[in-house]
């Protein structure tokens, strides 16, 4: 079926946009077009920032719910987006080739899940703290307030989780947003729209404008926003924090990362303990997640096991079409994406690598731009493939002396988003992730929680999406000497 309704969602309606350009999508998997939608223009941007504008001024809008109205609001936003889960995951997975096993989880009930905690929290905020003073001349009042409307611009590669990541704090603060999709990903925030309408948001708390990058920098400089939330590549965040930087507008970057895996020499290479949780670090959706430790660090006194253990994983997963509940690997998201990621391997091979896994296209699937999951072994952290973000099933091992060197590799990245320590010693495991420059490591596994703050240091970006700290990033503070 080809999808063809319109897409943007603009003061609680449904509309066809103001232009005549129209986005098509594509299985990534059969390569067939799934869908036909108005893309978004800049005057669409200026009508959905408007309706954004009203529903914050308006007494009878988000801006004038109390903190506990917005709480109810957003329970019910959950409760709607999980009764659309199935057709949400299959959106997903059909769009940018998430194998369905895993939108089942982190594109539906992981995005709800994010919402009600962010609802939690905005029952519990304090909008107005009494302090005691310091000098004793008096207390201060301090009060938070929302910032207004927020611009949300998300990627492909976890649309809905970060969709999630977005809307729950800006909306618990009390902000409304105008939150741009990537062309690749149109299907799903549409879903995500439905779910707001019937959730009887208040029209204009949450607008959705399907476009590409030029619209997402045209909403990124509006002077009707007063705060951005940006989630994507390094390059866009640059050009967006430096637009940014001019307006003084808040902003949050959360970008591309290049993360270590540090294998301990006292690690359990059993892939029947570890294979499990070694995946969701180093591989899970294709290879197109930001955090993902696509640098294996392995001590020189047991490379070999670990170039094994490793390959071993890569050529046993189950590769093919994302819909099919046995596959493990889905395929790239788009032709071009796919391009980009053999020109990885090409340029590893050149770069003298000794691929150990995989490292052409998977025989048997004619449609689809599938990659087979590649190792490369005898790579140096100055490689081309060791230093870039590739964005695929591409993996690395770089050999180090001992801890101090492993460390020092870990940390000679352009990046600092994810990472991970691999070790029988928990507390020595602890002890390396302290010592990793990064936003978020794992000792043994890897999951962002939903409490704790997501982000990057150095090219990984800036501020915190996740935990009390996103919603912190959408107030404002004021203090009230009294
Ligand atoms: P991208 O930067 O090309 O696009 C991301 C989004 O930004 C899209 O909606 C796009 O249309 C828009 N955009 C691009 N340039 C823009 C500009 N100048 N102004 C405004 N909007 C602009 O990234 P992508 O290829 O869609 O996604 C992959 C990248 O996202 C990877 O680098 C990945 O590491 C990163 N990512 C980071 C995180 C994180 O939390 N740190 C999470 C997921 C993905």
């Amino acid at each position: 079926m080809v999808h063809t309704h319109d897409t943007l969602f603009i003061g609680g309606e449904f509309v066809a946009g103001q232009g005549n350009d129209t986005i098509t999508v594509v299985n990534a998997s059969t390569e067939e077009v799934i869908g036909r939608v108005p893309e978004g223009t800049r005057a669409d941007v200026d009508a959905a920032v408007a309706a954004a504008r009203r529903s914050f001024a308006d007494p009878g809008g988000w801006g004038g719910f109390t903190a506990h109205q917005r709480a109810e609001a957003m329970n019910r936003l959950a409760d709607e987006l999980d009764a659309r889960q199935k057709d949400i995951a299959a959106a997903v997975s059909s769009q940018n080739g998430m194998p369905l096993g895993l939108s089942s989880q982190f594109e539906v009930n992981y995005p709800s899940a994010v919402i009600r905690y962010y609802a939690g929290l905005a029952a519990t905020t304090e909008e107005l703290e009494h302090r005691a003073g310091f000098l004793g001349a008096g207390d201060t009042l301090v009060q938070r307030s929302p910032m207004g409307v927020v611009a949300a611009i998300v990627p492909w590669n976890f649309p809905q989780a970060l969709t999630a990541w977005k809307v729950g704090p800006a909306l618990a603060a009390g902000c409304t947003l105008v939150l741009k999709p990537s062309p690749e990903t149109v299907l799903d925030s549409c879903l995500f729209a439905e779910a707001a309408k019937a959730a009887g948001l208040p029209p204009g708390a949450v607008n959705i404008v399907p476009a590409g990058r030029e619209i997402g920098a045209y909403l990124v400089s509006h002077p009707g926003v007063d705060k951005v939330t940006f989630t994507g590549s390094t390059a866009a965040g640059r050009s967006i924090g430096e637009v940014c930087g001019r307006l003084l507008r808040p902003v949050t970057l959360e970008l591309g990362g290049k993360s270590a895996a540090v294998f301990l020499d006292d690690v359990d290479l059993d892939l029947a303990a570890i294979g499990e949780s070694l995946f969701a670090a180093c591989f899970i959706n294709n290879g197109q997640t930001c955090f993902l430790s696509s640098r294996i660090l392995a001590p020189r006194s047991r490379y070999d096991e670990v170039v094994d253990a490793i390959s071993t994983l890569a050529g046993s997963m189950t590769v093919g079409d994302a819909l099919d509940p046995v596959t493990q690997v889905g395929p790239m998201a788009t032709a071009a994406h796919r391009d980009r990621v053999e020109g990885y391997i090409a340029k590893g091979k050149a770069e003298g690598g000794r691929v150990t896994a995989g490292g052409g296209r998977p025989a048997g699937l004619a449609k689809g731009w599938f990659v087979e999951p590649t190792v490369f072994a005898d790579v140096d952290n100055s490689s081309t493939i060791a230093r870039e973000e590739i964005f695929g099933p591409v993996l690395s091992v770089i050999a180090y002396d001992d801890e101090d060197d492993a460390v020092r590799i870990a940390n000679d990245s352009e990046y600092g988003l994810g990472g991970s320590v691999w070790t029988s010693d928990p507390a020595r495991g602890q002890a390396v992730a302290r010592r990793v420059r990064t936003g978020t490591i794992g000792v043994n596994r890897y999951l962002p929680d939903i409490a704790a703050p997501f982000g990057g240091v150095k090219a990984s970006g800036g501020g915190r999406d996740l935990g009390p700290e996103a919603l912190a990033a959408h107030l404002e503070l004021k203090s009230i000497y009294v």
